[in-house]
């Protein structure tokens, strides 16, 4: 960004509290309503700037900020590992919402939130805001492992789509027919609880075709298989027997990077290729100001509008949040919808839904052609005041050919709706 368009954000955002002098009923119908800021524009950030953009009929101005320049999608990214897809394709830009929504894309990293002023600092300079959004997404928490923050070449998370991804796959490609690609998988709560064993998976079925001597092994830090369990434990039996190994209630205990060496209370294990995911927290911006304030790692919300318990004005959705629910990009897309919503009433002055209900729906490949899925509904609880999961959910009976296609549709639209 010019540092010209810079200042000329900042102060139509000062120049704002002027508008006042509109006053507020004719403000309400007819009249600009604000600026709201949104920080992460990936699966929560760019669908609540496009919500609120459409739902206040372009009333609102609304600034998406992102330190990247595309968005680089996860779901699907273990595909690219098992060779069915490139991370070209699972990378878009962010035209469409600047083009059809109105919304305005800024590339840049944010490093703090000014809340006294409504304000967010990047790079030393300052954007106004009447509302912010923040969905940061996840960050790493490499406290016991220090060295391994240092060490993300050898070893890789590849737990957010982009270079790990494409690392990690390198390596994969020449690893050595025999070899042990270990997958390292933190207590929940996580990004995408199933993700890890779909990678597995998809792993599998890459050495299954190519190096057919090789091994998976699973270190899960859970006490079993955290999502889709039965289907996942079928899917390795018929497609991978013998080469997947799984092994639970494996928290790493010492890591020696030189060797690629992992060990557990029970067990070491020498790897050729080591795909360690830390344990999570939410993302760095939310750290600051406090607004992680569940265990200093995820950040307190009400669920009628997202908004923060700690910052005034200010809102959180995502993989950030502290929900009891599954971290999920179907899931911040519905959070972000609900969020837009409240976002627009309250700048018309008007209560929110009182009973927010969404689906969250998640497939996993278990080879090149098939998949399976998972779908819950959750609805609001008014006595708990949180998103409750009405049922136990919709499992697959079994992974098909048809629900891999239906896992590429369900891909299509999410993107589509994302993005615009
Ligand atoms: P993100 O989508 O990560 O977006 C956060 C954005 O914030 C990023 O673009 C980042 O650059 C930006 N950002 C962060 N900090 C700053 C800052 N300070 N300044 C500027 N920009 C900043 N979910 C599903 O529903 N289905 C799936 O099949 C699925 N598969 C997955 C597979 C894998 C391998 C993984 C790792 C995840 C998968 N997920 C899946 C989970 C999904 O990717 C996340 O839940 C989702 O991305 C969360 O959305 P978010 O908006 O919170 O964060």
């Amino acid at each position: 960004m010019r540092r010209r368009d810079f200042l000329g954000l900042t102060l139509t955002g000062s120049a704002w509290p002027s508008m006042a002098a509109f006053g507020a009923a004719r403000r309400r119908r007819h009249g600009r309503l604000g600026r709201v800021v949104v920080v992460g524009a990936g699966y929560g950030g760019a669908t609540a700037a496009r919500y609120v953009r459409s739902l206040s009929a372009g009333r609102i101005e609304v600034i998406l900020v992102d330190q990247n320049a595309d968005f680089v999608s996860c779901p699907v990214s273990n595909r690219v590992l098992g060779g069915q897809k490139t991370l070209a394709q699972l990378t878009f830009g962010y035209d469409a919402l600047r083009q059809k929504h109105g919304v305005r894309f800024l590339r840049g990293s944010v490093t703090a939130i000014d809340a006294e002023r409504s304000q967010i600092v990047m790079a030393g300079q300052r954007l106004a805001y009447d509302r912010l959004v923040v969905a940061p997404g996840i960050d790493f928490i490499y406290d016991d492992f220090p060295m391994l923050a240092q060490a993300q070449q050898a070893i890789p998370h590849a737990w957010k789509a982009g270079p790990q991804t494409r690392n990690l796959q390198r390596q994969l490609m020449t690893m050595r027919d025999g070899g042990v690609f270990t997958i390292v998988v933190p207590a929940q709560p996580y990004r995408c609880p199933p993700a890890p064993y779909e990678r597995a998976c998809q792993v599998a079925f890459y050495l299954k075709t190519h190096k057919p001597r090789s091994k998976v092994v699973v270190l899960d830090a859970n006490p079993v298989i955290t999502s889709k369990r039965a289907l996942f434990e079928q899917a390795w039996r018929d497609l991978y027997p013998g080469m997947i190994e799984y092994v639970p209630g494996s928290e790493p205990k010492e890591v020696d990077v030189a060797t690629k060496t992992v060990r557990t209370a029970f067990d070491t294990v020498k790897s050729d290729v080591l795909n360690f995911i830390p344990p999570q927290r939410a993302g760095r911006i939310a750290q600051g100001g406090g607004l992680a304030n569940v265990e200093r790692r995820w950040c307190e919300v009400d669920f009628l509008t997202y908004a923060s318990k700690v910052l005034p004005r200010v809102h959180v959705i995502g993989d950030a949040i502290d929900a009891g629910l599954p971290k999920s990009a179907h899931m911040a897309n519905a959070q972000a919808k609900v969020c837009a919503r409240a976002i627009v009433d309250a700048m018309l002055e008007q209560a929110p839904e009182p009973a927010p209900a969404f689906a969250n729906t998640c497939y996993s490949y278990v080879d090149d052609r098939q998949a399976m899925h998972i779908s819950t509904l959750y609805r609001y609880d008014p006595a708990s005041q949180s998103m409750r999961a009405e049922g136990s959910g919709i499992l697959s009976e079994h992974p098909s050919a048809q629900e891999g296609r239906d896992a590429d549709a369900w891909a299509r639209q999410i993107w589509g709706d994302v993005l615009g």
